[in-house]
């Protein structure tokens, strides 16, 4: 996370929880746990101050040589949450909407016990859930050349599976820092959320995609499940791969073919229990518009025909009748985001230009994300 400093001409120097926050600050910095950003006029007066060590001193004087260059990265496109520390106020907490970015404004009083600052705890639904968006935020540092001085600093990562909402909740009860993603389990785009998501929320926010709190923020996946966001040429390489059934490549297949034609199928397709075209229809009666014709199954389902109703598997064959079957994809199991984060590891070479469109954007806002709840300035620093 990054801290930016204000208000430190109205602060209060002789109070001493002032002073135990700015030095547990400035060590969690020199520890690379987090960023800090103060001007150069608050660093100078801790460069003076004997109540500090000259550890902390020291690390103030270092503080000084990155401050433009950090001030640089919270104005940037790459970061889109940090904290901004009052330090003329004790217990203030404030979202503020700046610039495309939420700022948490906050008092200095929690930061004067440094167990307060320990680095940032993501959570998933699922321990490689949270696995595999670490991964994507060290893809974000990775294919971001301007983000090579920084690196991705975190507590723990681990799943609560329903129980999900209540470990975040406790998380933060204890005075941690904590960055959730919860799959939003919508089967099609106008269904409603699933019961692990809706946990999170009383009647209130329901239809936010993100919320913060002190200091916290959840992230619903505006897609069905995690699997959804796995890039489709690695799925297709892990199933062509794997010992897959011929449904199964037949569903990469299928899935190819549709998003050639620009179809976003994978955001709200059930990966591992799979899908067929009576359950799609069912699907769109319930959540479709009243023209049954355009929902947005069938509307996607459509775009494996090719010609004379038949599908393009069976274009060419005269007297073959495409019923269900060919409209159908199989379940790819519940190995499928294990293996990705395998393929992964195998995997070092890829690259952002190798993520399909449809993905993509998903990457980018995670990517940020966990950027800047995780993200430390990894140059090391000689202070003693
Ligand atoms: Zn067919």
């Amino acid at each position: 996370m990054i801290f930016e400093l204000i208000n430190e001409e109205q602060a209060n120097w002789s109070d001493e929880s002032l002073l135990d926050a700015l030095e547990n600050l400035l060590k969690a910095f020199a520890e690379k746990q987090h960023i800090v950003i103060a001007p150069s006029s608050l660093l100078d007066k801790v460069i003076k101050n004997e109540y500090f060590s000259r550890k902390v001193r020291n690390i103030a004087a270092y503080a000084k040589q990155t401050v433009r260059e950090l001030k640089a990265l919270i104005k940037s496109d790459h970061v889109s949450t940090y904290i901004r520390i009052d330090l003329s106020n004790e217990d203030k907490f404030e979202i503020v909407e700046e610039n495309q970015k939420t700022v948490l404004e906050s008092g200095f009083a929690f930061f004067k016990n440094s167990s307060s600052i320990q680095s940032t705890s993501i959570l998933g639904e699922d321990l490689n859930d949270a696995r595999f968006y670490i991964y994507i935020g060290n893809f974000y540092i990775k294919n971001n050349s301007i983000l090579n001085k920084f690196a991705l600093k975190h507590s723990c990562c681990h799943g609560g599976g329903s129980q999900t909402a209540n470990i975040y909740n406790n998380t933060l009860a204890e005075n941690k820092f904590c960055y959730c993603i919860v799959d939003s389990d919508k089967k099609h785009p106008h269904s409603s959320r699933g019961e692990t998501c809706k946990a999170f929320f009383g009647n209130i926010n329901a239809f936010k995609e993100f919320f913060f709190e002190k200091f916290g923020q959840v992230r619903i996946l505006d897609a069905h499940e995690i699997e959804s966001i796995i890039p489709f040429n690695v799925l297709a390489e892990i199933i062509e791969t794997g010992n897959s059934s011929k449904d199964q490549i037949l569903t990469i297949r299928r899935l190819k073919r549709m998003i050639e034609k620009n179809s976003n199928i994978r955001l709200f397709l059930d990966h591992k229990n799979g899908l067929k075209r009576n359950q799609a229809k069912e699907l769109d009666r319930r959540y479709g518009n009243i023209n049954k014709n355009s929902g947005y199954y069938s509307t996607e389902l459509n775009k494996l025909i090719e010609q004379n109703n038949k599908c393009f598997e069976h274009k060419d064959k005269v007297d073959h009748e495409c019923d269900d079957n060919c409209f159908s994809f199989a379940p790819m199991g519940s190995k499928l985001l294990s293996n990705t984060l395998k393929f992964f590891e195998n995997n070092n070479n890829y690259k952002k230009e190798d993520i399909d469109k449809i993905t993509l954007p998903y990457w980018e806002i995670i990517g940020k994300d966990i950027f800047s709840w995780c993200c430390c300035y990894d140059v090391s620093m000689k202070v003693s």
